[in-house]
């Protein structure tokens, strides 16, 4: 039972595009519970499928598995939240040049449509699949409430993890940077800014070693690919609001990008020593970098779906793989064809959607259903 292309891709469209309707970022937690009130009519349906909804934080996911299984061979992971846009008349879509335009329509409405409707299908197909389904609410947030829960605390486990959340049709992402958010907070000495010499200017200090770490970063570059440590400066600030007055005190935030085989002390310790004794350092997010090692299978899968060869990418950003890479358990990323991600005009590609579908269908049956 195939179903023919149009109806699939109207299917996957008409889905997406309600899914990007909830406006479930991290302001609207009720929103957030809409969305899986939503997921969740889509799939309860199904015989033998069980649905768990876990809060950390109040922060809520859903495992759907089928009955009697606990350590599915495959597990489908996505996540529902988006990243936030002031007017909440923006959460709408549109079809244009053959793609979904809309808040979250790659990132990842659109994926996360097709991982619904591959469960809900190769689960009405076949009985007692060994295939599971998780999705989380915080991956935008950095997901310690979500995919991080779900395995370190939860114990969800599986032999191979599916997120369609990074890399393309036949982009396979392997490798991940480590990431490292900091707060960096200088104290000083107020005075009346006509009479600098009686102060103590945090501001000028903080800006002196964010440009000592900007020199430094700069001569790790080692190639064209950027696979190496950077160091972005996100947010300067002061209480101060008086323009002839000296703070009295100053604090910034860093992103650090980093690959393997640095680490997240390695980082931490090179950055310290850079910014010296007088900033203080706070640790907001850390994360490793992740190797991903995907199944061969999957490789091969999508060669004979799309008649294009994969290549194997590594990705600056980090994703939700990270917390399941780590206990080496095998992650696969790839994704239809996106662009403009996290953004207004965020876009993903309908044909190549189809084709994904395609991708994860077959791979799913030669993995699940063939024995040798
Ligand atoms: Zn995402």
């Amino acid at each position: 039972m195939t179903q023919s292309s149009t109806d699939l891709q109207k299917m996957l469209v008409a889905l997406t595009r309600d899914l990007i309707l909830i406006p479930s970022d991290a302001s609207r937690p009720d929103d957030i519970e809409r969305s899986f009130e939503f997921v969740i009519n889509h799939v309860e349906s199904l015989d033998n499928i069980i649905i768990n909804k876990y809060y950390h934080s109040d922060i809520p996911s859903l495992v759907a598995l089928p009955k009697g299984v606990t350590h599915p061979k495959i597990l489908l992971c996505g996540h529902i939240d988006v990243i936030t846009h002031a007017d909440v008349l923006s959460y709408r879509s549109q079809i244009a040049d053959g793609r979904i335009v809309g808040p979250g329509s790659a990132d990842m409405k659109g994926p996360l449509a097709i991982l619904l409707e591959i469960f809900r299908n190769l689960h009405m197909q076949y009985d007692n699949l060994p295939l599971g389904l998780a999705i989380t609410s915080d991956e935008e947030r950095g997901g310690n409430s979500g995919m991080r829960f779900l395995f370190d605390e939860v114990g969800i486990r599986c032999d191979v993890a599916l997120i369609p959340d990074g890399g393309s049709l036949n982009e396979i992402t392997v490798e991940e940077k480590g990431i490292l958010h900091l707060n960096i907070q200088c104290n000083g000495h107020s005075a009346h800014a006509a009479r600098p010499w009686l102060g103590n200017n945090p501001l000028e200090r903080l800006a002196e070693a964010t440009s000592r770490l900007r020199k430094n970063f700069d001569s790790l570059k080692t190639d064209e690919d950027h696979w190496h440590p950077t160091c972005a400066l996100t947010i300067v600030k002061t209480p101060n609001q008086t323009v002839n007055r000296i703070p009295s005190e100053a604090e910034a935030t860093l992103d650090i990008r980093f690959p393997a085989p640095y680490t997240v002390k390695d980082m931490l310790n090179h950055v310290c020593n850079l910014l010296g004794e007088e900033i203080n350092t706070h640790t907001l997010i850390s994360a490793e970098p992740t190797l991903l090692s995907p199944d061969p299978l999957y490789l091969s899968v999508t060669e004979e779906v799309t008649g294009k060869p994969t290549s194997q990418e590594k990705e600056d950003g980090g994703s939700d793989a990270r917390f399941i890479g780590r206990l080496n358990i095998p992650v696969i990323v790839s994704r239809p064809i996106v662009g403009e991600l996290h953004s207004l005009e965020e876009w993903i590609d309908i044909e190549s959607m189809e084709t994904f579908y395609r991708i994860y269908e077959l791979y799913l049956k030669r993995r699940l259903l063939l024995t040798n």
